[in-house]
């Protein structure tokens, strides 16, 4: 299993709400029309491997056996998140768009003392959307999104996972506009990550920071070129920010709190959650739901709303089964209720308030 995954999952069905031939311009700046007239041209699929072969030429240093792999798992990854599917968290999408989306979209306005950050750290409790936001920025930039887990990078790949990192790197560049988004970025640049004997996780720390570190300079030193640089940015996110190395910490330039969601958020995703299945909940109910939810994170939301749904159809057994769809009754407060006895709030409130002191202390503020 390679550490460049693809989204496994599929609570979010969006595209479906999608025209399945849209305008949307893909990181290669086709729309699904071109792609679709391209793909007939080249059923034998000779196309892709020009171009995974053009970039497989430019790259240099580097094992293209990994290289290989993240271009065939970065290309697999085509499930799109984009902004309107993320509930609330409005000021984590303004930054986004200001640290990444305009300025891969116009590479040419920000440059000098524009240039954009190179990395950019949301932090938070788990479930919150951090990894939806990540693959947003990628769908409204226009860029190649590359999903690493820190884990598996220190585990399965470990003895590998340095020529992995550098591969990583290169493609990135080399696919430019990128966003390289590292999960639970704690377990790769922690504090503990490389001290005492643990040599290949101290190797790996600092293969990732080299690369990234030459990612800026590449950038910075090409300010008077006519050409826009190549455009790569380190999105990274964890639920443990007081374990990241200070000295990594620091490269964040902007370090973003995902929080819990606020009431307004909680009611924006019931009500996305709610949207295509039959509901008795009146504005009052969905107002009691809001508030019986205070601690639920995105994806505690999106569990609950889950298990209510089935109560409808739990309750008849096998009755179901020689229903019409429109005979089952709609889900009610009370299925909520009911679910809510089962699904808790995962974060508590020490953990709530760890994560806000951070945040006043570390976190970018506006
Ligand atoms: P994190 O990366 O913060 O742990 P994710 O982005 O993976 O969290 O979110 C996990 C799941 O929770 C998502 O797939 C989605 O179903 C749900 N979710 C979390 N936050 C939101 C949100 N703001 N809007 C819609 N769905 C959300």
């Amino acid at each position: 299993v390679s550490p460049i995954r693809k989204s496994t999952d599929n609570t979010n069905s969006n595209n479906s709400k999608y025209n399945p031939i849209s305008n949307d311009l893909d990181e290669n700046g086709l729309n699904d029309k071109q792609k679709v007239a391209e793909n007939d041209e080249n059923l034998d699929g000779t196309k892709e491997e020009d171009e995974d072969s053009k970039i497989l030429k430019k790259i240099k240093g580097v094992d293209l056996k990994f290289a290989k792999n993240i271009l065939v798992e970065s290309s697999r990854d085509q499930d799109k998140v984009y902004w309107s599917d993320i509930a609330g968290l409005e000021q984590a999408k303004e930054t986004l768009m200001e640290t990444v989306v305009y300025p891969f979209l116009r590479p040419d306005l920000f440059r000098g003392l524009r240039e954009p950050v190179s990395g950019m750290l949301l932090f938070g409790p788990p479930g919150t959307g951090k990894t939806m936001l990540a693959r947003a920025a990628a769908t409204e930039s226009n860029s190649t999104f590359f999903s690493i887990q820190s884990s598996s990078l220190t585990s399965k790949w470990y003895g590998e996972s340095e020529k992995l990192v550098r591969a990583l790197f290169q493609v990135a560049k080399a696919k430019a506009p990128s966003i390289i988004f590292v999960d639970e970025i704690d377990s790769l640049l922690g504090k503990r990550s490389g001290d005492g004997d643990d040599d290949t996780s101290r190797r790996l720390k600092n293969e990732f920071l080299v690369q990234w570190s030459d990612l800026s300079k590449a950038a910075a030193g090409r300010v008077d070129d006519d050409e826009p640089p190549a455009r790569v940015l380190v999105l990274a996110a964890t639920n443990l920010p007081w374990a990241i190395d200070e000295a990594a910490r620091r490269r964040f330039v902007r370090r973003q709190y995902i929080p819990l969601p606020e009431p307004e958020t909680r009611m924006a995703h019931f009500k996305k959650l709610l949207s295509h299945t039959p509901n008795s909940l009146d504005d009052d109910e969905m107002q009691k739901l809001v508030d019986l939810t205070e601690g639920y994170s995105g994806s505690d939301i999106t569990s609950l709303a889950k298990d209510a749904a089935i109560w409808p159809i739990r309750e008849l057994g096998a009755k179901m089964l020689n229903l019409k769809e429109f005979e089952i009754r709609p889900i009610s407060l009370a299925d909520f209720e009911r679910s809510m006895k089962n699904i808790r709030p995962s974060v508590n409130k020490e953990g709530l308030e760890k994560f806000e002191k951070w945040a006043k202390e570390f976190g970018s503020s506006g």
